[in-house]
């Protein structure tokens, strides 16, 4: 055989029935009753037609036994063809189509021998039996085993009743053998053939299936290793993405804080350097006058060298006050320390501290206070200390940056929060200064102001401290006609009756 056809020889049928082994077999059944019913049907039609139409030849060949041979025709086989092809429409009819078939050959031939034996010596009717053979071999679809039992049946049926009727010829019953076994052995030949090609197809037509099956099988598979890889690749994609932006940011925050720490460097040296600068001229003055005090020529002089050493030690202690600050605000050790008092106390005392601060008596500045609350109503709960140093810082700006007329002070109390201005008549900052007047390391050096003793701290520290308490600050300026600094702070109240 063809190697190409190699696995078509392994179908695995019975050589004499041709069945397959196992579950095939149903399969068969089922693709060739659906392949052969609408044939078979069509087939017994005509067989039937056939049949009835020979009745003719009754008539011509045989008129004496016209009347029991129509009989035959018409009363007993074409029924049993007819009702075959009528059951042929119901749904069961695939369930005993082979036999039912079987059975009406039989019928048809039974009818044959039966006009055979009554007219041995007309050859007319062994020729009908030909065509029973041929029918049932390649016309009607009956299966190849069934055919052949059927014919060899039909056969030997017509030798036992040939043989048993005392009016027939050895010679003639010999000579219809002589076809019959003939026209079976080319019908069963052919029906073979047939059946075998049939099952060939059908065994390919499983095969393709089986293939197809696979195919899809391993293309859905592929689809689906496609879609995860996919899915996959989207996944790292995004991560990537994600990965990129984090880099991009983290090299954001690397530069600004890159940045940051050049600045901030850079302000510390500067800062130091001014540090020392503004330690060693109070220290200076201190070291100088200290000297010169001995030299002095009268009491006047001896006065006015004490009012300098004094100035500039105070000068040098508010320096060292603000260094230590900021040092323990960058140290990250500077605690709030909330305590209840009355307000109206600490303003009062702030008023008294500056009453007889130098520069409101030497400039002359009007003073004012301005209290929101009454004295019952102004216990509220904050770092008293803190507050006091704010306070404290913005008033000695406002009284250092004043050259006439007034410094006021005061402030509104509702619910949530306490709101405190420092407004003076002063020299006024300009707007491009204003924006950097609380910087931390800044000193704010104006062109036009005379240098005033200051550490360029202060402002830092007090909005340091008010961001740390919960608070805000913000400055309001005209150059020449004065400033107004504000911040606000949320306090809450005690309960009066718990304050000593
Ligand atoms: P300093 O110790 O130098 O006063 P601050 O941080 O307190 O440092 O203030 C920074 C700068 O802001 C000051 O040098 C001054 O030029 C300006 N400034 C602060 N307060 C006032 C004010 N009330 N009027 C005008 N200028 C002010």
């Amino acid at each position: 055989m063809n190697p190409k056809f190699a696995h078509i020889k392994h179908m695995d049928i019975n050589k004499l029935t041709l069945n397959f082994p196992d579950d095939r077999e149903r399969k068969f059944r089922d693709y060739y009753f659906e392949n052969s019913h609408a044939a078979t049907r069509i087939s017994f039609v005509l067989v039937a037609l056939l049949y009835s139409f020979f009745g003719y030849l009754d008539y011509v060949m045989a008129r004496e036994n016209m009347v029991l041979f129509w009989e035959i025709r018409f009363f007993v086989v074409l029924p049993v063809l007819l009702t075959v092809f009528f059951l042929s429409f119901i749904k069961a009819f695939k369930f005993f189509w082979q036999e039912l078939m079987f059975f009406s050959y039989l019928v048809a031939a039974m009818g044959i021998i039966t006009m055979i034996v009554i007219l041995p010596n007309d050859f007319v009717y062994s020729n009908g039996m030909l065509l029973i053979f041929f029918a049932g071999y390649v016309f009607i679809k009956l299966r190849f085993i069934l055919a052949s039992i059927a014919g060899w049946l039909s056969v030997i049926i017509y030798n036992v009743i040939a043989l048993n009727m005392a009016n027939i010829e050895f010679t003639t019953i010999l000579t219809n053998d002589f076809f019959f076994v003939g026209a079976n052995l080319i019908g069963m030949f052919a029906a073979y053939n047939a059946e075998v090609f049939d099952r060939r197809n059908f065994y390919l037509y499983l095969q393709i299936a089986q293939k197809n099956r696979d195919i899809e099988y391993i293309n859905s598979n592929l689809e689906k290793t496609v879609e995860r890889r996919t899915k996959l690749l989207n996944m790292r994609n995004e991560e990537l993405h994600n990965e990129v932006a984090r880099r991009i940011v983290i090299e954001q925050e690397l530069i600004s804080a890159k940045e940051k720490a050049e600045q901030s460097d850079k302000l510390k040296s500067a800062f130091l350097t001014n540090m020392s600068h503004e330690i060693r001229t109070p220290m200076n003055g201190i070291i100088g006058f200290a000297n010169l005090l001995r030299e002095a020529e009268n009491e006047e002089e001896l006065n006015e060298f004490i009012d300098i050493i004094i100035k500039n030690g105070d000068h040098l202690l508010n320096l060292i006050n603000d260094i230590i600050d900021l040092s323990k605000i960058e140290a990250g050790i500077l605690q709030i320390q909330n305590s209840s008092f009355m307000l109206n106390s600490l303003t009062k005392e702030i008023y008294t501290l500056f009453a007889n601060n130098h520069n409101v008596v030497e400039k002359r500045l009007s003073l004012s206070k301005n209290d929101g609350a009454s004295d019952d109503d102004s216990y509220i709960i904050t770092d008293r200390t803190r507050l006091k140093q704010i306070l404290i810082n913005l008033i000695n700006n406002a009284v250092k940056y004043t050259e006439k007329g007034s410094v006021e002070f005061g402030y509104t109390l509702d619910n949530e929060y306490l709101e405190f201005y420092i407004q003076d008549t002063g020299i006024g900052i300009d707007e491009e200064h204003q924006e950097h007047l609380f910087e931390r390391f800044m000193q704010v050096t104006l062109d036009n102001t005379p240098k005033k003793e200051g550490t360029g701290l202060g402002l830092a520290i007090t909005k340091t401290y008010l961001k740390m308490m919960g608070g805000n600050i913000k400055v309001r300026s005209k150059l020449k006609a004065g400033s107004t600094f504000s911040f606000t702070l949320p306090v809450e109240f005690p309960n009066k009756q718990n304050i000593g």
